[in-house]
């Protein structure tokens, strides 16, 4: 009987793994996908432009409590919901679906500690394009900002979120550079408005935890959304990323 649950288990593994590997394939040689990535990248600055520019037109200051308030609401905020997003992707595998090349491009960023140094402009405009949700989340925010009266500090908070949450993604590959940030990065990661490695290097080791990447201010209240609702990622997507790479004599770093 146990033979025979571990025989299935094995059994569905690898077929999890030929649909992970055939995603991958797709999304390195079908050029629609990287051709989407670019235009969502591009809508997404386009729309966080615009979102500005209509907010810098309208604001009116009630306080300027008000306006850091906002702020810091909208910087929690961006932590919350990013690393929400975060922990439903590492534990989505669904491979076979129209996104499914992308969800598996995005599975890889396990696979690596040190990454490659590119330029923070690089890193946030292509970051954007795997930002499916944050296309969807502009789009609606400026025929909010186009149809609606929108408090002053409503629209300050919702902008800056729609900014913020690109900004994450610069947030998680600067604490992946620990030794080549400039010293203002590593004063901002050492008081924790950045992310630091120390702190997100527990997403990487362990599993099914950590899963906030702008400063991480928000992980023990995702972390236990993590415990009650998924499976994590140790026992399911990180396998198969390891055995493709293995396949490939890719060895971690
Ligand atoms: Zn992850
Ligand atoms: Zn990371």
């Amino acid at each position: 009987m146990l033979r025979h649950i571990t025989d299935k288990k094995i059994n569905r593994m690898n077929h999890k793994y030929h649909q992970f590997e055939s995603a991958i394939e797709k999304y390195q040689t079908v050029s629609w996908y990287k051709h989407i990535q670019t235009v969502l990248s591009w809508v997404v600055i386009c729309a966080q432009v615009l979102s500005l520019i209509v907010l810098i037109q309208t604001y009116t200051t009630p306080s300027f409590v008000g306006f850091i308030a906002t702020l810091i609401c909208a910087y929690l905020a961006t932590d919350f919901i990013n690393g929400l997003v975060h922990m439903f992707m590492d534990n989505n595998t669904h491979y076979t679906s129209c996104f499914g090349p992308l969800i598996a491009d995005f599975h890889l960023h396990h696979h690596k500690l040190n990454y490659q140094e590119k330029h923070p402009i690089k890193i946030y405009f292509t970051e954007s394009g795997y930002k499916v949700w944050l296309v969807f989340y502009l789009l609606i925010l400026i025929f909010l900002q186009q149809t609606h009266f929108l408090p002053s500090n409503l629209e300050l908070g919702l902008v800056a979120f729609g900014i913020l949450s690109s900004f994450a993604e610069l947030s998680h590959y600067w604490c992946h550079q620990p030794t080549t940030n400039h010293g203002m990065i590593r004063f901002l990661q050492k008081y924790r408005l950045l992310l630091s490695l120390e702190h997100h290097r527990l997403h990487h080791v362990h599993d099914n935890t950590h899963y906030a990447f702008l400063n991480g201010v928000s992980n023990p209240l995702l972390n236990i959304i993590a415990r009650k609702y998924f499976k994590g990622y140790k026992n399911h997507s990180d396998q198969y990323v390891r055995a493709y790479f293995k396949q490939r004599n890719v060895f971690q770093t």
